[in-house]
């Protein structure tokens, strides 16, 4: 499996390790990944590109360390939370807007969904047999670091835990069919893959957000046009409903959506973050 950090994920290494305990809130920023290792599930942070430095069970992002490492080639990477559920945006960068032949939304379309449609890098995303065309969409997604109701715009960003990759699968002959059915349609079985890992403490007001389908580049665009930013969509999810810790902002995609088939490998790249690859199956 391939576990490639790329696009410039951070990377802690020796120095911020040995000064972990002392000087742990001035760090920039932690790799958070949730992983299984002999059977066992099991959380920690990377220490570089290979390297596992393995938490206490439970004990969350800012865990405590066991002392022992792990080299990622050994693990499984799971999904690096566990949501309630997940909040899709819907048509939140004016070009994909225009792709799909509608007017760029004024106020954010906001798409509540279950979870159970969550898989981790290198799971496979299962097309069910005569779905129609199904479309990668490759997003930044927000995950909910502590429970919030109402916050403002100003407040958002103390609420976020982090950020990680997200395809948001979409069915397009259910989401666009009678009647309409857009939960639906993303919500279909291994639809919202998620991963690879966390990553605290990212500026997300301007990252490279690109999809490649088999090696061929399909969507690259950045998250400085998205026409509702991350502050906003925290702000106007909360307003609605409780968000717990481990919960997902979808951010919504820009445009270059493209059917899936099976046999493909479809990989989201985000710069700062890394790159979550999931094979396609039908079935
Ligand atoms: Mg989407």
């Amino acid at each position: 499996m391939d576990h490639s950090v790329g696009g410039g994920a951070v990377r802690r290494g020796e120095e911020a390790s040995k000064h972990r305990v002392v000087h742990r809130e001035a760090w920039a920023s932690v790799v958070y990944v949730r992983y299984q290792h002999s059977g066992k599930m099991c959380e920690g942070a990377l220490l570089d590109s290979d390297t596992i430095e393995e938490f206490e069970p439970g004990s969350g992002i800012n865990g405590s360390p066991t002392g022992r490492t792990i080299p990622l080639a050994d693990v499984r990477l799971l999904p690096p939370c566990e949501p309630s559920k997940l909040i899709i945006v819907a048509r939140n960068y004016a070009e994909h807007a225009k792709e799909t032949g509608s007017e760029p939304p004024s106020e954010p379309h906001l798409h509540p969904i279950p979870a159970s449609s969550v898989i981790g890098h290198g799971e496979a995303i299962a097309l069910p047999p005569g779905i129609g065309r199904v479309d990668h969409e490759a997003e930044l997604v927000v995950v909910i670091g502590r429970r919030c109701r109402g916050v403002t715009e100003e407040e958002a960003l103390g609420y976020v835990a982090g950020y990680t990759c997200g395809n948001d699968v979409s069915a397009r002959d259910v989401q666009w069919g009678t009647p309409p059915a857009f939960a639906r349609a993303k919500s279909i079985d291994t639809f919202s893959p998620l991963g690879p890992w966390l990553v605290t403490d990212l500026d997300p007001s301007d990252l490279l957000v690109e999809c490649i389908v088999s090696g061929e580049m399909r969507q690259s665009g950045r998250t400085r046009d998205m026409l509702f930013p991350v502050q906003r969509l925290v702000m106007e999810s909360s307003r609605w409903m409780t968000l717990e810790p481990g919960d997902c902002i979808y951010t919504g995609t820009p445009s270059g959506i493209t059917p899936l088939k099976g046999g493909d490998v479809c990989e989201v790249r985000i710069e700062g973050i890394g790159s979550l690859m999931n094979p396609v199956i039908v079935g």
